[in-house]
């Protein structure tokens, strides 16, 4: 016997709505640095969203479009508005993630950005990873349980397809608030296993684990921290380069997505 109408027509609502079973449609790339962001802003040929979904008067940036079968916004938190520098670090990436889940509702965050890389760990300057873990490295919290709640490690959302078809590496990325490396940090750093640091990943998959949206991360060496380089020198030195690569990865990250769902990653 048929069922009776209106449990098939929910059912089928149930599976239409499943980002599990059906293609991915909507995607927030969460991206901390202006140069890194617009070249990407360009080849999507988006546009700047002129009715923002954010608060009135923050500095918050969202480029829009629709790209092949995707819905894409790109976020940047934009430029502090007391210094005018971009406002890179854990507290905005974290605010942007969140405000950009309630207002797009997306089914994959993306962050992508510039990393420091460890040569010990296999890293060099233009490479693209694509983390598997993510965790704090400045949060240290020595009593049990909030030593492990400082160091926050959460899992990428994981995506072998798209590793076996394109040429990415895969490591773990470790996040602190700050560009230079105390030795503390350091020794974190090794804890954490990391092979690439930057100061936004733990805290975007800290919000999207929150709010139960997968995330992946897409990083780009720009400096290496274990080197001789001064790594804010070496940052700048690399950046352009760097960001050219990392937007092409992305952009094959997004092709690859395009009509797939998400357990077909
Ligand atoms: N001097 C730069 C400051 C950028 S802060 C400027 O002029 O704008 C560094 C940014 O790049 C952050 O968004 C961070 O995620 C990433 N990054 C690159 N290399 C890094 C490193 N070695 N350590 C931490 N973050 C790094």
């Amino acid at each position: 016997m048929a069922p009776p109408e209106e449990e098939s027509s929910g059912l089928k609502e149930t599976m239409d709505s499943d980002p599990d079973t059906r293609p991915i449609s909507t995607i927030v790339i969460i991206i901390a640095m202006r140069t890194e962001a617009l070249p990407l802003v360009n080849k999507f040929q988006l546009k700047e969203d002129l009715n923002p979904v954010f608060p009135i008067g923050v500095p918050w940036v969202r480029y829009c479009g629709t790209y092949k079968d995707l819905n894409i916004s790109i976020i940047w938190p934009g430029k502090d508005a007391n210094l005018g520098v971009d406002s890179v670090g854990t507290i905005s990436a974290s605010l942007v993630t969140y405000a950009s889940v309630l207002a797009l509702q997306p089914d994959l965050i993306i962050n992508a950005g510039t990393a420091g890389g460890f040569k010990v760990k296999g890293a060099s300057i233009g490479d693209i990873f694509l983390a598997s873990d993510v965790a704090f490295h400045d949060r240290r919290i020595p009593i049990p349980v909030f030593d492990l709640y400082g160091v926050g490690l959460r899992e990428a959302f994981p995506t072998p397809n798209l590793l076996k078809t394109l040429n990415l590496k895969v490591g773990k990325l470790s996040t602190g608030d700050s560009l230079d490396t105390s030795t503390q940090d350091e020794a974190s750093i090794n804890s954490n296993d990391a092979t690439i640091k930057d100061m936004e990943g733990a805290a975007v998959a800290y919000v999207a684990d929150l709010l139960k949206v997968p995330a992946i991360f897409v990083k780009a060496v720009s400096d290496i921290v274990d080197g001789d380089k001064p790594t804010g020198m070496e940052f700048l030195q690399n950046l352009l380069a760097v960001t050219a690569a990392l937007d092409q990865a992305v952009m094959e990250v997004v092709n690859f997505i395009n009509g797939r769902c998400l357990s077909e990653l």
